[in-house]
C-alpha cells in the first residue's frame, strides 16, 4: 500500500520536530571513558526516548543501566503471527567534531547557492562538497550553525524510528507485525553492540544509520588487525660493522615494500588497502600496527601471505633478525550472513522502491553495529537516514530524507507482516 499524502505530511512534520529536539542533546561518546555508556548525555537521551516510546504505546520498555533502550510494539490485529523485526539506531555522536550545544538551522527552499553559517564565517557548504546536494535544490535542508556537527548520524535514525512509531499509533490502517525498537550507546567508539541483549532482539533487524536517500548497505569490510615485531641487535654504532641488526631501520625498509596504491589515501569504492598507522622502535626492537581491509576475503588473505613471504625474505637477508607476525580478525563482511537471509534484503529493497526511490546498493568502507549483529546471528542490513557529510561541521540532511526513511520503515513493516 502506498503511503497517503496525509500520512506523508504527518511523517515530515513529526520527524522534523523530533530531529530538531534530539540533536540539541549532547551525546558525544568518549573513547577514553571505560564506562557504558561512555558519556552521561547518552543516558539523558535514552531516558527521553524510552519515555516517548511508552507514550506511543510500546510495551516492556526497558532503559537498562548500560544505556540501551528496548521497546516492543505488538502487531496489528490479525498479524500476530508475522515475523518480528527490529529497528535500531545509535544514541551517540562522533568525537571528531564537537556535538555540544548543537543549534540546528532549517534552510528553506535551498537554491543551490552556498550556505553560510552564523557561528563560523569561514565555513560554507557548496555544491562541490557533496555529489547529492544538487539533487536537493528546492528542498528544505537542515545544517548546524557551523561550530558543531549536526548529529544526523544518528539522531536522524532515532527520529525516523520514533516517527514511524507515532504513525503506527495515529493511523491503525498501517499494518505491521511485532516490532522491536532498540537504541544503543557508543556506536562511534566501536562498542555499540558490546552490551546489547541479544535475547531482546528479533532474528532480523535493520539499523537506520546510513546516508544518502535510497541507499541500502549490505556489505562492509572484511577487517584484520596486524601486529609486526622486529627483533634486532644493538651494538655501539662505531663498532657495529657486520654485527648490528637495526630493527627500526629494517622495519622502515619492510613497510616500503607495501604497494603505495593500496593505501587508504589511494583507494575508494570497493578497493581494499593496507594501512600502517603506528611504528615505534629502536635498534633492538621495533613494533608496528596496521589494519588491512577489503570486501573480498581472499584479497585480505593474499595481503597476509605477502607479509609472510616478506618475513621469510627479510630474515634470510638479515641473519639474526626475527620477525613476528600476528593477525587478528576484527570483523567480517556482513554480506556472508545476509545472503543466508535473502528475504531481509529483498523486502528492504521493495520497501525503498515503494517509497518511490531508486534503490542504491552501497558498500560500507568500515564496520557497523549491523555487521557485528550479523556475525552474532542477527542479519542486520543498514538503511539510509538521508544525512550527509557525517562527522563534520558541514553535516546536513534534507527534511525529505527524514520523511522518506520513515516511509521506508512503514513499508518494510507492512511487507514483513504479509510475507
Ligand atoms: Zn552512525
Amino acid at each position: 500500500m502506498a503511503i497517503s499524502k496525509e500520512i506523508q505530511a504527518f511523517l515530515l512534520d513529526d520527524a522534523i520536530e523530533r530531529f530538531m529536539r534530539y540533536v540539541k542533546i549532547w551525546t558525544t561518546s568518549d573513547e577514553k571513558s571505560s564506562s557504558t555508556p561512555s558519556t552521561e548525555g547518552q543516558l539523558e537521551f535514552g531516558k527521553i526516548l524510552s519515555e516517548e516510546l511508552q507514550e506511543l504505546g510500546l510495551i516492556d520498555v526497558v532503559h537498562d543501566k548500560n544505556g540501551y533502550v528496548y521497546g516492543h510494539l505488538p502487531a496489528s490485529k490479525g498479524f500476530e503471527e508475522a515475523k518480528p523485526i527490529g529497528l535500531i539506531a545509535h544514541l551517540d555522536t562522533s568525537e571528531a567534531v564537537s556535538g555540544k550545544n548543537v543549534k540546528p538551522v532549517i534552510h528553506e527552499n535551498y537554491d543551490g547557492n552556498d550556505i553560510h553559517y552564523s557561528e563560523n564565517s569561514e565555513l560554507k557548504l557548496s555544491l562541490s562538497d557533496s555529489k547529492v546536494l544538487k539533487d536537493y535544490i528546492g528542498l528544505d535542508i537542515i545544517t548546524s550553525s557551523g561550530d558543531t556537527l549536526l548529529g544526523a548520524d544518528d539522531k536522524a535514525g532515532a527520529a525516523e524510528i520514533m516517527t514511524a512509531c507515532a504513525a503506527w499509533k495515529k493511523y491503525p490502517e498501517l499494518i505491521h507485525g511485532p516490532i522491536t525498537v532498540c537504541f544503543n550507546p557508543d556506536e562511534e567508539i566501536g562498542r555499540g553492540t558490546k552490551k546489547i541483549k541479544k535475547k531482546l532482539l528479533p532474528k532480523i533487524c535493520y539499523t537506520l544509520d546510513g546516508s544518502e536517500i535510497g541507499q541500502l548497505e549490505l556489505e562492509c569490510f572484511d577487517a584484520w588487525g596486524v601486529d609486526i615485531k622486529f627483533k634486532g641487535l644493538s651494538v655501539h654504532p662505531g663498532y657495529a660493522k657486520d654485527l648490528m641488526i637495526n630493527a627500526l631501520h629494517i622495519a622502515c625498509r619492510f613497510f616500503s615494500e607495501i604497494p603505495e596504491k593500496e593505501s587508504p589515501e589511494h583507494t575508494e569504492e570497493r578497493e581494499g588497502y593496507y594501512h600502517l598507522y603506528k611504528l615505534v622502535g629502536e635498534e633492538e626492537e621495533a613494533k608496528a600496527t596496521l589494519i588491512i581491509r577489503d570486501f573480498i576475503v581472499e584479497n585480505n588473505e593474499k595481503r597476509m601471505e605477502f607479509f609472510k613471504s616478506l618475513k621469510e625474505s627479510y630474515e634470510k637477508k638479515y641473519p639474526g633478525l626475527k620477525i613476528e607476525l600476528a593477525f587478528q580478525h576484527q570483523y567480517q563482511n556482513m554480506i556472508i550472513f545476509l545472503e543466508k537471509e535473502q528475504k531481509a534484503i529483498d523486502l528492504a529493497k521493495a520497501a525503498i522502491a515503494q517509497a518511490g526511490l531508486e534503490v542504491k546498493l552501497h558498500s560500507i568502507r568500515g564496520g557497523t553495529d549491523g555487521s557485528k549483529l550479523s556475525s552474532m546471528g542477527i542479519p542486520t542490513p543498514n538503511i539510509f537516514t538521508g544525512g550527509e557529510l557525517f562527522h563534520s561541521r558541514k553535516e546536513f540532511i534534507p527534511t525529505l530524507g527524514l520523511q522518506k526513511a520513515a516511509e521506508v520503515i512503514l513499508n518494510l513493516a507492512e511487507l514483513w507482516s504479509k510475507n
